[in-house]
């Protein structure tokens, strides 16, 4: 049996917002220099994108592979329910797809610009039917984002899914959770988790920004079953963006960033009084109202989950440049990338002497990665969370000082005293 890394949440060309590079030749080639071994297919129902589908991948032994970089593919897409929950599900193969197809046609238009991640007019539960009917397997999709998921709309997993709650068997997390937010709440525990990337651009800084490494005998549909149905200890490896990187993960205003804690936006009415945008409950503080533990606690065969950033990000970082498509940053991606072979090998595993004599900062930047001296000013509100990678102890801790109020999602409304300060 062998590892492979997969990101298993990803959109074509035909989904809103993609970029028209979501192509198989471009997203193959992008995987292998991430070091990605398998992509999920996304968007699976669509008619043209089907298409683009069969004539790039070839099917072996129940696999369906990309020639040219030796890149795998496991069918399947994203679903948008009747009351805006996403869900992610796979297929074994193509016949699948027609036949969910069929079944779905007259819940939503499935085709034309935009409608790569169609939108039914049913309900979790029978859409999880039919996926199930046809051979799939599925469930909630960035489970924790305030928009759009089964934790902003539903109270537990049996709430969204009705009687199909026992045939869920993974949940993704999202880029604004990690396991130690979602095991807080007791009906995970049972479940597998999935990072994934929701990449709508084939760049190394988006497609596997998240990603699970999981143990098979061959990178295809009835593998995946298998693990997350029964052998979930076969998933070896969640890894992640830090959960605040994401752009839900605070409570805060959606249109000028102010955090706030929820006690203040409730009695603020969830609206800001700085901008009068809205105020979103953040990731962090839904998962701790649906909590039952308040401390680490995990099923045994919980992975670890590895918090990383992506290395066109470091790069920037080292350098000191704004921009992350700035040639300086791509070139020396792209050198690193071609001497080390992928992007993950030079995040994770390669030394660092061997990075420092192609770039001295960035093997500096990436040795304090590897080394956890990274803070973050966390996101919220839509708002993209900053890592700051420290060079040095002394300047890890002097930091952690310094932007304490910036730092994790302290609430930087000052309109309300809070007790302490009166
Ligand atoms: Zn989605
Ligand atoms: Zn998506
Ligand atoms: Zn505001």
């Amino acid at each position: 049996m062998r590892q492979f890394d997969c990101d298993l949440h990803i959109h074509g060309l035909y989904s809103g917002g993609t970029s028209n590079n979501m192509v198989v030749p471009t997203l193959s080639k992008q995987a292998k220099l991430k070091g990605l071994h398998v992509l999920v297919s996304g968007d699976i129902l669509h008619k043209d994108w089907l298409e683009h589908l069969r004539k790039h991948l070839v099917e072996e032994d129940g696999c369906f592979k990309e020639e040219e970089n030796n890149v795998y593919f496991i069918l399947g897409g994203e679903i948008n329910d009747i009351n805006n929950v996403h869900h992610i599900f796979f297929l074994p193969d193509f016949n699948s797809a027609y036949e969910l197809r069929e079944k779905l046609q007259k819940f939503a238009k499935l085709d034309g610009q935009g409608f790569g991640r169609p939108t039914l007019n049913t309900n979790a539960e029978n859409i999880a039917q039919l996926v199930i009917d046809s051979g799939g397997i599925i469930g909630p999709a960035h489970a924790f984002t305030p928009y759009y998921s089964v934790f902003s709309h539903f109270n537990s997993i049996k709430d969204c899914y009705g009687s199909m709650a026992e045939e869920i068997h993974f949940i993704e997390l999202g880029l604004s959770a990690d396991s130690y937010f979602a095991d807080l709440i007791e009906e995970n525990q049972e479940r597998a988790f999935l990072t994934c990337s929701d990449a709508h651009s084939p760049w190394p800084y988006r497609l596997g920004r998240e990603f699970t490494r999981i143990e098979m005998k061959k990178p295809c549909f009835s593998e995946l079953k298998k693990v997350l149905e029964h052998e979930k200890e076969r998933i070896k490896l969640n890894v992640g963006l830090d959960p605040r990187e994401g752009k839900y993960h605070c409570t805060a205003c959606n249109r000028c960033y102010t955090k706030y804690s929820v006690e203040s936006a409730i009695k603020l009415n969830w609206r800001c009084p700085r901008c009068k945008g809205t105020i979103k409950k953040g990731v962090r503080d839904r998962i701790l109202e649906l909590a039952k533990f308040h401390s680490e606690i995990h099923p045994e065969f919980r992975p670890e989950y590895l918090h990383i950033i992506p290395l066109a990000e470091i790069i920037k970082l080292a350098l000191g440049v704004e921009n992350i498509n700035s040639q300086a940053v791509q070139s020396t991606w792209q050198e690193l990338v071609s001497v080390f072979g992928s992007e993950i090998a030079v995040l994770v595993d390669v030394p660092i002497v061997e990075i420092a004599d192609i770039n001295e900062l960035v093997a500096k930047k990436i040795e304090s990665f590897r080394k956890k001296r990274v803070l973050y000013i966390a996101g919220g509100g839509g708002k993209y969370g900053e890592p700051i990678i420290c060079d040095s102890e002394e300047e890890f801790e002097l930091k952690k000082l310094e932007l304490k109020d910036v730092l994790e999602c302290r609430s930087s409304f000052k309109g309300q005293k809070t007790l302490n300060e009166f």
